[in-house]
Order: C-alpha cells, then structure tokens, then sequence
C-alpha cells in the first residue's frame, strides 16, 4: 500500500533528529510528507529548512504553530499578532499546505474564557488579511478540552467550524483524533467541515488509558482507544483524501527509542489501523 498519503510530524522524532536528519530518515523509508514546528526550523535555519524541502520534493501537510492570541494586554495581542504574521511567512517560505493554529487559553490571572475567546476571533480576523495575500490556509485546531486554560480555548470541531463561518475564506480545522476522539458530534461535524472545504489537514496518534501525562503521553496509533478507522472513514466521506500526520509527544516511551524504529512502527500502524 501506498506511503503517499503519510505525513510525519517532526515532533514524533525531535528528540532524535534535527530537521534535516528527519527528513533523511523519513526518505530512506519513503516517507515524502512531514510537518516541522517552528523551533525546528528556526534551529535549522528558515532559508535551510527551505531549500530541504525543495531540493527533496517534500510536501509539508502544515507548520506548527501559529495562535496564542489572548494576552493581558494590548501589547501583548499586538505581538502575538506580528509572530502570527512572522509564522505565515515561514509557512509560505516552506511552501506548507497550512499554518496549524493552536489559539491559545487563558492570559494570566484572567478567569474570563468568554474574553479569550473573542480575543482569538479578533486575531484570527486581525492576520487573515495577510494570509489571504499569501495564499496561506489557516487550520484552526481545537484541542481537547483539558487544554483549554493553557494552550486553547478553542475545544470542539463545532466551535472551530463556527469561528471558520464566522471569518469565511481562508480558514479551516486541522482534525486531530486526540483532541476530538470523544465528540459526541464528531461526525456530524466532519461532515459540516468537509461540507465547506474546511479540512485541511488530518492528525493521528491514539489515546492511552491510563494517561499518566496531559502533554507528554500520547499514543502510537493502535496501542489506544482511539477508532482511527472510523475517523478516517468520516474524514474521506466528507471529501477530504489529504494526508494523514503522526503527531506523537511521548516522553517516557517514543522519545526513548530509535528514531528509525519509531519510523517504521508509524508506517506499520499506518498501514494496519489508519488506512481504509
Ligand atoms: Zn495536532
């Protein structure tokens, strides 16, 4: 079976491989599809990381991660939206499918989630104009809600897909199973997403029972709960065929082992309990 539709995110192998040796990694196993994050490039330098990718006919399905709006105060906001501007600049750069929004929680010492909320419409709004002009999809990732304090206030697919209707054109929803798995209304809302070509990029790993660790234990994809079939079924019904992303944050066991070996598990997982 094909490799074509796997994509890598680099955070599954970063505390093995610099880009650049990721990158190597994932050639010598056919794998032509990855997604850095913004400190791996940066690390490699944006110029470098560009010509990796060009010189490799790479396809980057998205670069993480623009969002983290909310802010105690104006400045804040300001600045958060320059480095937003900053990251759909280095998307452009690498030529990615999407720059992957993590919004952000709750600014420091607030307890108003309400204001936080309308401080990622605000921004998000405040750098579309700029991405429309790059030609730059912003894919809005909710996050499980366990993250809404610290990371982003922005918890199901429905709420994503609300902001998306609310801005129009140049925004959608990366559909990360870890963060939606639970939805009781996930398929209605894949298909709402898929519906309005909002899906723009699909990621995977599973979740593991027990949890021990709220960013740092993610499962490969099989040693979980998590239906990646039915997902993916959901997710290519509503018309979206795009690559899936392994994005594994593992510290007590993938971050552990070999790189290679954390490679060809992905692809075996992939191929057995990911692919139709
Ligand atoms: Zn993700």
């Amino acid at each position: 079976m094909s490799l074509r539709n796997l994509s890598i995110n680099l955070a599954t192998v970063c505390q093995q491989y610099t880009m650049g040796q990721a990158v190597d990694a994932c050639l010598a196993k056919g794998i032509t599809a990855i997604a850095p994050w913004r400190d791996q490039v940066q690390a490699t330098g944006l110029a470098e990381a560009a010509e990796i990718v060009r010189s490799n006919k790479l396809r980057v399905t998205g670069l993480c991660r623009g969002g983290m709006f909310p802010a105690a105060d104006k400045d804040g906001l300001a600045a958060a939206i320059d480095d937003n501007k900053r990251a759909i600049d280095e998307a452009v750069a690498l030529q990615a499918d999407c720059l992957v929004m993590v919004v952000g929680g709750l600014p420091k010492h607030s307890r108003n989630i309400g204001s936080a909320r309308e401080m990622v419409a605000d921004g998000l709004a405040a750098i579309l104009p700029h991405a429309r002009a790059n030609r730059m999809p912003l894919a809005i990732e909710p996050l499980h809600p366990m993250y809404a304090a610290d990371r982003a206030c922005i918890n199901t697919l429905e709420q994503a897909l609300d902001v998306c209707d609310l801005l129009g054109d140049g925004v959608g929803v990366a559909i990360d199973v870890y963060h939606v798995w639970w939805d009781p209304k996930l398929h209605a809302q894949i298909a709402r997403a898929g519906a309005g070509g909002r899906i723009l990029a699909h990621h995977i790993c599973d979740w593991l029972v027990p949890t021990r660790d709220l960013l740092l234990d993610r499962g490969m994809m099989g040693d979980g709960i998590i239906d990646m079939r039915s997902i993916r079924s959901a997710i290519e019904k509503s018309g979206y065929d795009g690559p899936q992303e392994v994005e594994i944050f593992s510290a007590e066991d993938w971050w552990k082992r070999p790189g290679e070996e954390v490679l060809a598990t992905c692809i075996e997982r992939f191929l057995s309990t990911c692919t139709l």
